[in-house]
């Protein structure tokens, strides 16, 4: 059984196996959750995003969490919202099952999450939080290893829709 959980915070903070970017293809860094990740992890995490050199919208890549509590940052890239009839839908739902699939390959039992796309990349944030749990409760039930995926909301309004959604099913 794993453990979902919603806490209201900076994900940056949380010693968790891997933390979850809310990158972009060229893996360049940037503002928001991303910007905040390289900031405090150090440079060591923008020198393996060079290495690696890229990341399609809906796939993950893994490297050092740099100075960070958590061991590892899984670097995944959401889609940007044009309307919702460009494949969002399935794209950030591949951003969590991707993650994780990452996090198992690589015995990391324990991920933290952001509200991927939810930010400057503008997916509505009631639909996105949809998404995201079912995601991973339908990823959490067919795999097993993972011990706990939390849901960092940094926000009032992801963290208020999260909490609803939990605790209601
Ligand atoms: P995207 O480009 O995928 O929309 P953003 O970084 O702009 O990425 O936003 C994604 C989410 O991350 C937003 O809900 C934003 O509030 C949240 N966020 C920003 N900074 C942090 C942080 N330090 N820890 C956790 N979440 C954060």
């Amino acid at each position: 059984m794993t453990t979902i959980e919603v806490i209201k915070g900076d994900i940056t903070k949380i010693k968790a196996d891997a933390i979850v970017n809310a990158a972009n293809e060229q893996l360049a860094g940037g503002g928001g959750v991303d910007g905040a990740i390289h900031r405090a992890g150090g440079p060591a995490i923008m020198a393996e995003c060079r290495q690696i050199g890229g990341c399609p919208t809906g796939q993950a890549v893994i490297t050092t969490a740099g100075n960070l509590p958590a061991k590892k940052v899984i670097h995944t890239v959401g889609p940007i919202w044009k309307g919702g009839h460009h494949r969002e839908e399935e794209l950030l739902a591949n951003c969590y099952k991707q993650s994780l699939k990452l996090a198992l390959v690589h015995g990391l039992c324990t991920v933290a999450f952001p509200n991927i796309s939810t930010g400057v990349y503008d997916y509505p944030k009631k639909e996105a939080a949809n998404v995201a749990i079912q995601t991973v409760r339908d990823f959490t039930k067919e795999n097993e290893g993972l011990e706990k995926v939390i849901f960092v909301c940094f926000d009032d309004e992801n963290y208020q829709l999260y909490s609803e959604h939990l605790s209601s099913n």
